[in-house]
């Protein structure tokens, strides 16, 4: 029997992946994201599967990012009771994400049916924080590089992606076919994750694109945020950044840190990380000393080098504060969260700035400020931008078009077929282009919801 993968999300878009591979009456699905950005790709998350959650075997999960994982409460409330395999700090991780997911889910809906803002009577959550905290209990963890069976005569086994904690490849074992999904790729020089390790030989491969048309500046993370929050401190403004509360905020502080340890910002400008999630994420940098560049001091510097804020009380204090200041805040694409309230109230000054790190899905309101929209919508409002907006091209946790190919080259033998997931279209097809010109492979773009038998 024949084994074929049905692309159900991360194809033709960064968000959303989903791929369900079946062989032998069996079903795996790798990923089980969430779809975000555009209206109309988040109307997918209220569509059914091709498959009922039942008829799902086994659930891997290459790491703990929502558009990785935010599906899974829903897959479990509607009937999927099996395992949900992955690495300690893809659980760790999950533990913190899909919880708060829960709760933004049910917050966007009752704030909808207060302000009867929808065609819907009355608005539901797609799923509830509840819900979330259920599908924790069908984690099962396996450390890297140790092979365990899902299903049985189905291998898979980890190995280091270098792009958040507890990020990793998945290669799968299955009806004598090697299948690698490489998750999202880290950067080889990421001041704060390991590189990612060399990928395992496989026959197909399906590899991320969310950089495929694009190349990180040669400068670094300090270089690009030390003369902006210079700037910022001399004028006495405040700096609003959103950041993803994994992988990002971590970043963003390490900088922070350098940055005043350097000299170049003053070890007195305050600066607030305003987002539970984020702290906790910061906390579990100890837990997994192997998975990050930073030593035992730098990780407790991590720890200490902000002001930690924990409770609404706290974040609703900040706005008594005056600047200099900068406050670090979720959700890193300004699609909700804590982040909102602060652009409302600080968007609107020129002496103030908006730092935007890593990529912003198209249609989110981080994507409108990156792109220099005078005027975004928030909780019903029109906010005006006239803060300085900048954008840090050096913030991102992946891997560019050339560290893509690079890591694909480092593959012991050519793979017979590559598809190219986890991209916008452009994105996905120049990185399909540049596989098969320079490395002379079989590459395609899957279409959202097709087979391919493998
Ligand atoms: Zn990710």
């Amino acid at each position: 029997m024949s084994v074929s993968i049905t692309f159900l999300g991360g194809a033709g878009t960064v968000t959303g992946s989903k791929y369900l591979v079946r062989h032998n009456s069996h079903s795996l699905l790798v990923d089980c994201g969430l779809f975000q950005g555009y209206k109309l790709l988040r109307e997918r998350n209220w569509q059914r599967l091709p498959l009922t959650p039942r008829q799902i075997d086994a659930v891997v999960l290459t790491h703990a990012h929502l558009d990785h994982s935010g599906y899974l409460p829903l897959l479990a409330r509607d009937g999927y009771t099996k395992p949900i395999h992955c690495t300690p700090g893809t659980r760790d991780l999950c533990a913190i994400l899909l919880p708060d997911s829960g709760h933004l889910q049910e917050e966007d809906a009752a704030f909808l049916n207060r302000h009867a803002l929808t065609r819907h009577q009355p608005a539901l959550p797609l799923y509830t924080r509840l819900d979330a905290l259920h599908c924790l209990k069908q984690f099962r963890t396996h450390a890297f590089h140790k092979p365990f069976e899902p299903i049985p005569g189905w291998r898979v086994q980890f190995t280091h992606a270098g792009h958040i904690l507890g990020a990793a490849s998945v290669l799968l074992e299955v009806g004598g076919r090697r299948i690698l999904f490489s998750g999202d790729l880290g950067r080889t020089d990421d001041l704060l994750m390991t590189p990612p390790e060399a990928p395992p030989a496989a026959d197909t491969v399906l590899v991320e694109s969310t950089y495929g048309d694009r190349e990180h500046p040669a400068q670094d993370m300090l270089q690009e945020l030390g003369p902006a929050l210079q700037r910022l401190a001399q004028r006495g403004g405040v700096a609003v950044v959103p950041v993803f509360a994994v992988g990002r905020a971590q970043s963003v502080l390490h900088a922070i840190q350098q940055l005043k340890g350097q000299g170049v910002l003053p070890a007195s400008l305050p600066v607030f990380l305003d987002s539970p999630m984020a702290v906790s994420t910061t906390g579990l940098f100890e837990r997994y000393p192997g998975e990050h560049r930073l030593n035992a001091q730098q990780v407790h510097a991590l720890s200490h080098c902000a002001t930690m804020v924990e409770t609404t009380d706290q974040s609703k204090a900040l706005a008594r504060r005056h600047g200099p200041m900068v406050i670090l805040s979720a959700s890193g694409m300004a699609t909700g969260g804590r982040v909102l309230h602060h652009l409302a109230l600080y968007a609107g000054d020129h002496r103030n700035m908006i730092v935007i790190t890593g990529h912003q899905a198209p249609g989110t309101r981080g994507a409108r400020i990156a792109a220099g929209e005078k005027s975004i919508r928030i909780h019903g409002q029109d906010v005006a931008i006239r803060a300085e907006v900048v954008q840090l091209t050096s913030a991102s946790a992946h891997a560019d078009a050339t560290q893509t190919l690079a890591w694909l080259r480092r593959m012991e033998h050519a793979p017979e077929q590559v598809y190219v997931v986890h991209g916008e279209m452009q994105a996905a097809d120049m990185l399909r282009e540049r596989i098969a010109h320079e490395l002379r492979w079989r590459a395609a773009v899957p279409e959202h919801g097709s087979t391919a038998t493998v």
